[in-house]
């Protein structure tokens, strides 16, 4: 099972839904192979799926507190940095609990729990 939280901010209307398990995946070899050898296939396991093979990793999103872009970052290819500004400043959306809102940069996100599925 996977909760979800949302994290609304306080003083307007931006608002972050965060999965606590992320998206996990495995690489599908049998569809690697036919097509281009070198290329990964991404096959996500969803809830409530047993995945077909072992999961190899974990795309998690993270959401830049400069710039309010929304993106994912593998956990088999971690990144530092926002891929919109590049600026350092970024963090897991399970994590905004009281940070600032990048938006109108005076509120502060509230988490409350979301959908479960
Ligand atoms: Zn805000
Ligand atoms: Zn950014």
């Amino acid at each position: 099972m996977a909760q979800s939280k949302i994290f609304q901010c306080a003083s307007c209307e931006n608002c972050v839904e965060a999965w606590d398990d992320g998206n996990p995946y495995y690489i599908d070899l049998t569809r690697s192979r036919q097509g281009m050898p070198r290329s990964r296939c991404k096959v996500y396991a969803y809830h409530p799926e047993i995945p077909a093979q072992p999961i190899e990793g974990n795309d998690v999103p993270h959401l830049c507190l400069d710039c309010n872009h929304e993106f994912r970052v593998d956990s088999e290819r971690p990144r530092e940095t926002c891929t919109k500004c590049r600026n350092r400043n970024i963090i897991d959306t399970c994590r905004l609990e009281g940070r600032t809102c990048p938006k109108c940069r005076s509120g502060s996100f509230e988490g409350q729990p979301g959908a479960i599925s």
